[in-house]
């Protein structure tokens, strides 16, 4: 098999006829190894949970990103990953020492995946470190942490990305090229429902101080950062119904469904939903004065699935996580820019759009927003 070939198919790309590939937009960061010998992002994971371990794996394909280095508080986990990535001993740390990663010149960026509770103080740490900060969704649990992290960032002029892998999805993508050609015409609404449901009563997922929340902190912030990326506009206000059937399980401040609703200021209105308790909600629909797109799934790891007016989206699924990684070291390294932003100040867009509801549930008041 060609090198290109077994490329492309590490990318899950394999079921495409090559010749005919249309390398453009999302493809651009699909780079044959043998001819790459631009910068390389050499990038630290803190956290070897379910999501850094999907990462790592990921980014054994990419090209522009490497993997070199680990953050973890469990021994046997940093000797594991260390065996099967070849991590060498000088990158490995932990919670208490990894300051000291200021020192070492062989680590560019860290990738936060860990706890949402804990991103806030350790992307400061990493960035008063020197070193450049992918940290995960929800970048935080408050729009003060937000703000916090994104000033740190500033000070110690270190690039801080949020990991919105849907930001360089192929069929997401066409949508939005679609949106801003004007063949939905004017968008009238949008509809996103977000869930499943969670296992595990003890996980940290259900635990506030760690998730900050529910549901809505875990899996409805993915809609609503759909609605505004699908759409293309801000919303202005919000509203939003909270129900709980099981207080055992999602205690006070753990959201377990919630009902919401955005304006936005073209005129579109949205309606969502964000559930713990429920199954098979992985579903995005806008609707245009001249045309509709559906996606479903439309926010898992893939492969998405869509249709528009025009007919099924056939762009060929790629691992998110791979190209997202691509994409991120083109932009700390090249100053590349993404299509969809995936900076700390979009991060904290969808963190003011959180409090918001979480404030109109409690209240049952329209609750206007600024962004
Ligand atoms: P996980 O429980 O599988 O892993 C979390 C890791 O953090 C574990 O290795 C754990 O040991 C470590 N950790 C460090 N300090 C901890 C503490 N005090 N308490 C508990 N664990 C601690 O969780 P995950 O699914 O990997 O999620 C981690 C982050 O990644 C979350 O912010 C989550 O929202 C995000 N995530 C993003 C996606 C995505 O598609 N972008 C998918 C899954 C998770």
């Amino acid at each position: 098999m060609d090198s290109r070939r077994d490329f492309l198919q590490k990318l899950g790309l394999s079921s495409i006829v090559l010749p005919f590939v249309p390398l453009s937009g999302w493809a651009e960061s699909l780079i044959e190894p043998e001819t790459y010998d631009g910068p390389v992002l050499r990038v630290a994971i803190m956290g070897l949970g379910g999501y850094g371990s999907r990462v790592a794996d990921a980014m054994q394909s990419c090209v522009k990103a490497k993997l070199v280095g680990v953050i973890s508080g469990t021994p046997s986990k940093i000797k594991n990953w260390q065996d099967k990535y070849a991590i060498p001993e000088k990158n490995c740390y932990n919670y208490q020492n990894f300051d000291q990663i200021k020192d070492n010149p062989d680590i560019d960026a860290v990738y936060v995946i860990t706890p949402n509770a804990l991103h806030h103080d350790q992307v400061i740490r990493v960035a008063k470190a020197g070193k450049h900060v992918i940290c995960e969704k929800p970048m935080a649990i408050s729009p003060k942490e937000g703000q916090e992290m994104i000033d740190a960032c500033k000070k110690a002029n270190v690039k801080l990305l949020v990991g919105y892998r849907m930001h360089f999805e192929p069929k997401t993508l066409e949508v939005i090229r679609m949106r801003n050609a004007g063949e939905f015409g004017k968008v009238m609404f949008f509809q996103g429902q977000c869930g499943f449901k969670i296992g595990d009563p003890t996980q940290w997922r259900l635990n506030k101080q760690l998730a900050g929340g529910g549901s809505m902190m875990d899996i409805g912030i993915y809609a609503i950062n759909g609605s505004r990326y699908m759409i293309g506009e801000e919303p202005m206000w919000v509203t939003a119904q909270e129900t709980k059937t099981n207080p055992q399980i999602f205690k006070e401040g753990v959201d377990e469904t919630i009902q919401f609703q955005m304006g936005f200021p073209g005129g579109a209105v949205a309606s969502y939903l964000s559930s713990y308790n429920i199954n098979y909600l992985d579903r995005f629909f806008l609707s245009g004065e001249k045309g509709f797109a559906e996606m479903q799934p439309s926010t898992g790891y893939g492969p998405i699935k869509g249709r528009t007016h025009k007919g099924e989206l056939t762009q060929p699924h790629t691992t998110h996580q791979t190209v997202q990684m691509e994409e991120m070291a083109g932009i700390i390294l090249e100053g590349k820019e993404p299509i969809v932003p995936v900076n700390g100040e979009e991060g904290l867009k969808d963190l003011k759009i959180i409090e918001a509801i979480y404030l109109a549930a409690k209240t049952g008041k329209k609750i206007p927003l600024k962004l």
